[in-house]
């Protein structure tokens, strides 16, 4: 990685955390989970729209945690937003694949400016931070009735 790309997907990073982007409860949500990630004590609650073709018309969440875990669940919610509940989860495919490195290249065309998170897979104890609201979306997405945890 080049120190340009890594400074832009620093400054991408700040700036979700800053202000993080869909940080509300949604209005008529009829999905939602809790996430916990004890190891870091980020917390999360996501909440979604999925209309009768799967589709997410809106998303959003609450909660509080680290730095990497408030901007990527702010880029979460914006990579989401509009797709399928199936194009969702092929996502997060992508993106755990990235932040832990395992098994073939990911995406990085469809990634987009989740590849701003690619570094964090030097830094482990930083993967579930990174992940949780991708886990808390996917619980989110099936239904989990009890607060998932990354542990
Ligand atoms: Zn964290």
């Amino acid at each position: 990685m080049t120190s340009e790309l890594r400074e832009l997907y620093q400054q991408i990073i700040l700036d979700h955390n800053r202000a993080p982007r869909n940080f509300r409860e949604v209005e008529g949500a009829n999905r939602v989970a809790q996430g916990y990630n004890p190891l870091c004590g980020d917390k999360l609650q996501v909440s979604l729209r999925v209309d009768d073709a799967s589709v997410i018309e809106d998303i959003g969440f609450q909660g509080s945690g680290c730095a990497i875990s408030k901007a990527a669940a702010s880029l979460m919610t914006e990579a989401v937003k509009g797709k399928t509940t199936k194009q969702a989860e092929d996502l997060f495919e992508d993106f755990h694949r990235m932040v832990t490195d395992a098994g073939d290249e990911p995406d990085s065309k469809k990634l987009g400016k989740l590849a701003a998170f690619s570094g964090v897979k030097q830094f482990p104890a930083r993967v579930k931070c990174a992940s949780l609201s991708w886990h808390t979306l996917r619980a989110a997405i099936e239904n989990v009735a009890v607060p998932i945890s990354t542990e």
